[in-house]
């Protein structure tokens, strides 16, 4: 009888769950998109039963969906969406307030009082990151300080925080296990990458007690077992990673020096640096790739936070295409955007400018600006971004890129991949399996109970799909992303002094 193993990917906009062969090959998926909530101007939330009850019908439904029994997996990966908060009651499992998203801003003020109080430098120096409304730090701080009877309830140890691995987990076990990974643990702006600690002090200035944190361990080892009345059976847990160091991992970046990039709500570029912890001088950021048999390794990271989202918004709000895909097609009507650009900084600028009060911005309109290239200045603006980070990448690493591997769901557009390829100047490879973040977290857990030996055998299942070459001349790339600079410019720091807060 084959075994499989199963991937629950929990992204920003759909839960996911697909199951994977020995081969690394899908073979059966099934997603399902939840509820944006937007409370305030800048402000994102999910509600946490959501992101659990969607999480799990997806896992039902691709067991069905296969034909097979829930005892045909051999164990459980899970792969989240990053920085997201939920605190909920240790005992009842209920939320005390829904999850604050990662692009969430409310807490940017909070951000400053901590640069002022000349925090920044401690912070980069132990945990990696700079000082940002999109980790879980100052999310923490916020619910604490504004949900009712919260900060009395955790200081008494009643309460948990997790990421959304954690919260999965907690449901996932009926409550039993408490526990998070190195991956996930780094974006908390709460973790000492240098001892893998929880760092006692800045959990004392952000006044987040010590009992709220979840136990951190390897992304591949034993979490805890799936609850028999959940799905069924009991299936072990024995992956867990955030979804990008996940995707770094699917893509088969094993060795220091390769990198990847993801398309998705945002975008984000991981480059693997093995042991060594490289400290950013262009605004990317020092994160922990994964733990494994008790060895950490490390990324350097770019993160741009409004991506394929701003495909959503042409749909969503703007009505300009009906799905997502259509983008490409109303894109075609033009050849170009007739000078238009479209900063998407709907939650401010994330790496390298981390301008958290940079606004969405478009510029360059004249009375012949139409949809089509509106359209088209969105998915330029994805590849702009991307560019944005690869120059860091390179500055900061001294190693050029020769290739860019890509996966992500914006991946199908080819008029933003071939763009992409244009205005890097190197080729954009689009990896066979399109889901390397479930891929990646199915390895870790299957690496963990002996399904696949090791990671050379999985190396070996890494396929190129698709490969984009660039086709653009220099000089005119290079003018093209000039403009964008410009562009970028025009909506940094409109947000200062508003009243959004
Ligand atoms: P996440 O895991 O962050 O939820 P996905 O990797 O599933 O994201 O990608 C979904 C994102 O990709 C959405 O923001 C969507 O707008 C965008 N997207 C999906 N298909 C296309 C497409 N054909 N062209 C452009 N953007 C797309």
């Amino acid at each position: 009888m084959p075994t499989y193993i199963l991937a629950l990917d929990q992204g920003t906009t759909s839960s996911r769950s697909i199951l994977f062969d020995k081969s690394g090959t899908p073979v059966a998926q099934v997603s399902k998109e939840f509820r944006q909530i937007y409370p305030n101007p800048g402000w994102v939330e999910h509600d946490p039963m959501e992101i659990w009850e969607s999480q799990l019908f997806t896992a039902k439904e691709v067991i069905k969906k296969a034909g097979i029994s829930p005892s045909d997996i051999e164990a459980v990966g899970i792969t989240n969406q990053r920085e997201t908060t939920i605190i909920w009651d240790r005992v009842s499992g209920k939320p005390v307030y829904n999850a604050i998203v990662w692009q969430c801003r409310r807490t940017s003020q909070l951000c400053d009082e901590l640069k002022k109080d000349n925090m920044e430098p401690v912070i980069r120096e132990k945990t990696g990151l700079v000082v940002d409304a999109y980790f879980s730090g100052t999310k923490i701080k916020w619910i604490l300080d504004n949900v009712e009877g919260a900060r009395s309830r955790a200081e008494k140890g009643e309460l948990c925080f997790g990421t959304v691995d954690s919260w999965l987990l907690y449901n996932l076990t009926g409550g039993k296990v408490h526990a998070t990974d190195f991956s996930n643990a780094s974006r908390t702006m709460l973790f000492n990458i240098n001892d893998n600690k929880w760092d006692e002090s800045i959990a004392k200035r952000l006044s987040v007690p010590e009992s709220l944190l979840p136990e951190v361990r390897n992304s591949s080892g034993y979490f805890g077992k799936i609850d028999k009345t959940v799905l069924g059976a009991e299936i072990p847990i024995t992956g867990i990673a955030g979804d990008q160091q996940a995707a770094l991992f699917g893509q088969g970046c094993f060795e220091k020096g390769l990198a990847k990039n993801t398309y998705g709500t945002g975008c984000f570029l991981l480059m693997n640096t093995g042991e060594e912890r490289f400290t950013s001088s262009h605004g990317l950021l020092t994160t922990q790739a994964w733990g494994m048999n008790d060895k950490v390794d490390y990324a350097l990271e770019g993160s741009v936070f409004i991506a394929g989202a701003a495909i959503q918004w042409l749909r969503d709000e703007m009505k300009l295409i009906s799905h997502a895909s259509e983008s490409e097609e109303v894109a075609k009507e033009v050849d170009d955007t007739a000078g238009v650009y479209f900063v998407p900084a709907f939650v401010g600028l994330g790496a390298p400018y981390w301008d958290m009060y940079a606004r969405g911005t478009v510029v360059g309109l004249t009375r012949g600006t139409g949809r089509a290239h509106m359209v088209r200045a969105a998915l330029e603006a994805i590849a702009y971004q991307v560019k944005d980070l690869v120059l860091a990448m390179e500055a900061d690493s001294k190693i050029e890129l020769k290739e860019l591997r890509a996966d992500g769901g914006a991946v199908a557009n080819s008029v933003l991949m071939q763009f992409q390829a244009d205005i890097l100047g190197v080729p954009l490879v689009v990896s066979k399996v399109a889901e390397t973040t479930a891929l990646g977290a199915a390895y870790m857990a299957g690496l963990a109970v002996g399904f696949w030996k090791d990671m050379n055998e999985i190396a070996c299942h890494w396929q190129e799909g698709k490969r984009y070459l660039p086709r653009m001349d220099k000089e005119g790339a290079d003018c093209r992303y000039a403009g964008w600079k410009r562009a970028v410019e025009r909506a940094k720091g409109w947000a200062v002094g508003h009243s959004e807060r």
